[in-house]
Formats: structure tokens, sequence, C-alpha cells
């Protein structure tokens, strides 16, 4: 009999064949294919997860596409692809189908907003359809705390995960187990007191060793082994060599969203009424919160032109010469450059943050 190509998890304490049979029949949604995501998936493609023989499925959700500067970290991308300008989902969906044709990818090109999160994630409460598992691989706040109002309303396991430079965030976050993502962080951090990605850099292995916390807790999950859960955040830095673990809190009860379940981000105006187009070639993009303009600027110089003028700052990125941004106090930008609304806001996230 040949061995199943599984044979060297199956044998891990705890996993067996009703294990892998159980995440067989998995249905995980990963919510950006970015550096993260293209880990994540990958190591969940190879593992066996979402079969589409057991009825299983792996989501892909982005709204991007691959990028040359996208291929130092982003594992599932070729030059070919960048130089395609291919939609993210559809060049992973390839790429994975070629690693594991047993594996059920459903490639979703779309912006996740508040109006179109629950039918993209396959959640109904009339027929209690829901996804097994939420895969964070964002590169913002809006989205996260969007997803952990998903997460908690139908209680399903959110496993966040953020890198910035050398530094990665890991948690897993089992609703009425642990606290939430808002327990910890009760409203989204001021974006101009943040680094991004685009700005700051990120360094591949620190990708890889957060991914690689976030599916052995998505793993133990869907084996059945929750118990083996460390119910903590991992933080560390690569680049300065520290390392911390901090337990979750219990869920609090005076946790707008755990606690009072009040799901102030899923019940928000959907950001696509936020950008809209404004002249020939311009989208507005109304941010979540006030800037801070004189940090934004400091921190955008390195990476483009950058002019101050009173309430407004000017911002040309280097690399994009079609693209400005004209970026206001109240979060407010005017991306010219563009008719895309989608692509709109996915700049502002990568230059300004959300
Ligand atoms: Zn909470």
């Amino acid at each position: 009999m040949t061995p199943s190509r599984y044979q060297r998890q199956i044998v891990l304490p705890g996993i067996g064949d009703q294990g892998q049979a159980r995440l067989a029949a998995a249905r995980v949604v990963i919510v950006g294919v970015g550096a993260l995501g293209c880990a994540s998936t990958e190591m969940l493609t190879r593992a066996g997860a979402g079969l589409a023989a057991a009825g299983g499925c792996l989501a892909l959700l982005d709204r991007d596409v691959v990028e040359l500067t996208n291929l130092q970290r982003q594992c599932l991308y070729t030059e070919a692809d960048a130089r395609a300008g291919l939609p993210k989902v559809e060049a992973a969906a390839a790429r994975l189908a070629a690693i594991n044709s047993e594996v059920a990818i459903r490639p979703l090109a779309a912006d996740l907003t508040s109006a179109n999160a629950l039918r993209l994630l396959g959640c109904d409460q009339a027929t209690g359809a829901k996804p097994s598992l939420i895969i964070d691989g964002t590169d913002n706040f809006a989205t996260r705390f969007l997803l952990n109002d998903i997460a908690v309303k139908f209680q399903i396991p959110f496993c966040y995960a953020g890198v910035v430079a050398g530094a990665g965030t890991q948690a897993t976050f089992i609703p009425g187990q642990t606290g939430c993502l808002r327990c910890l962080l009760p409203t989204p951090p001021d974006p101009s007191s943040l680094a991004t990605c685009d700005t700051a850099g990120v360094l591949a292995p620190a990708v890889q060793i957060v991914a690689g916390a976030q599916v052995a807790d998505a793993i133990k999950i869907l084996t059945g082994n929750e118990a083996r859960l460390s119910h903590s955040v991992l933080s560390f830095d690569l680049w300065t060599n520290r390392r911390t673990r901090i337990a979750i809190p219990r869920p609090d009860p005076a946790c707008p969203c755990c606690g009072q379940r009040v799901f102030d981000f899923l019940n928000a105006p959907a950001d696509d009424e936020l950008a809209r187009l404004c002249g020939q070639n311009s989208v507005q993009v109304a941010g979540h919160s006030a800037l801070d303009l004189a940090l934004l600027a400091q921190r955008l110089e390195p990476w483009g032109g950058v002019a101050r003028s009173g309430v407004m700052l000017r911002f040309d990125p280097a690399d994009l010469p079609t693209t400005r941004f004209t970026i206001f106090a109240d979060g407010r930008a005017i991306v010219r450059g563009t008719t895309d609304p989608a692509r709109a806001r996915s700049l502002y996230a990568r230059y300004i943050g959300a």
C-alpha cells in the first residue's frame, strides 16, 4: 500500500487518521495573501487542509496584484506573475494547485468591507454556516477589527498575525475561551503612529516564524488538539533578538466586542462608501482616524517626495511615478492616479496605514 502523502504529519501525537480527516474537511478562510498569507496558505495546502473530496476548502481573499517588490518575501509568487500583474489570489491558486491538487482552493479577488465580509467569509446566521477558522494575513488594523467582530459574533477561532520589519506578533483567539483582539486593544491604533511594511520594510524570516506559529495553532484546532494551544501572544524581533510571550486574558465583560457583543466594525458603514471617485483620475479615501502629519511626513520621507503645507501633506511615492497622495490631518486622503476605490484604499493602507 502506498503510504499517505500526509504520513509524516499523521504520526504526530494527537493527529492520526482521525485528525487528518478533520483537517481535510476544514473550511479555512485566509484573509490577505501577502507575505503572511502566502506562507500560511502554502503550509495548510501541503498539510492537506480543505480537501475537495472531504468537502473542505481554502478560501483566499485579497484585493491586490503581484508586484516585483513582493517577491522578496511572498513565497507563492514568481517574476512571471509580477510581469503579468496577476491578481494575487489567481497566482496563488495556480501555485497551490500545483503543490496539492487535492485541495479545493477558492480564489476571491475582492476588497473586504463590512458590507461584503459575511458573504465572502461564508457566514450566515440563518443557516449557521461559517468557516472552521479565520487566518489573518492582513496588513492593517481596520480589517483585523472587522474580522474580530465576525469571529466573536459567529464563534470562529481567529488566528491573528502581524509582521513589520524584523518584528512579529501572533496570537490565536478562541471565542468563549480566551479574550478577543479588542480585550487587548480596545480601539485600532492611530495609523500615523505605526510603521507599515512599505515604509519600515519586512524581514522575510520574521514572516516565516509568525506564519509557522499561526499555522501550528490552526492545525491544533483543526485536528482536535485545542488543548495544546498556548493561549498566549507571541512577540519577537529577529533584528533586536527580543522574544516574549504573554498570556491572553480571559474574556473581559467590559470588552465592547466579546463582553458587550457590540460589533462596531461589522456594523460600520462599508469602506466602499468611504472611498469614492473625486475628479477624473482621483479617489478620496476617508481614513479611520486623525493623523499626525508631522510624524507621517517623517515616516514617508525616505519613500518619495514629501511637501507639507498647513493642513495637508503631499506625497509622491518614488516607485509609483503616476501616483500622488494629498493627505489631510483628519485622516482623509486624495489618491491621484487611479479611478479604482479598492486600489486607492490599498495604496492608502500601504503608505499611510489603516
Ligand atoms: Zn473581547
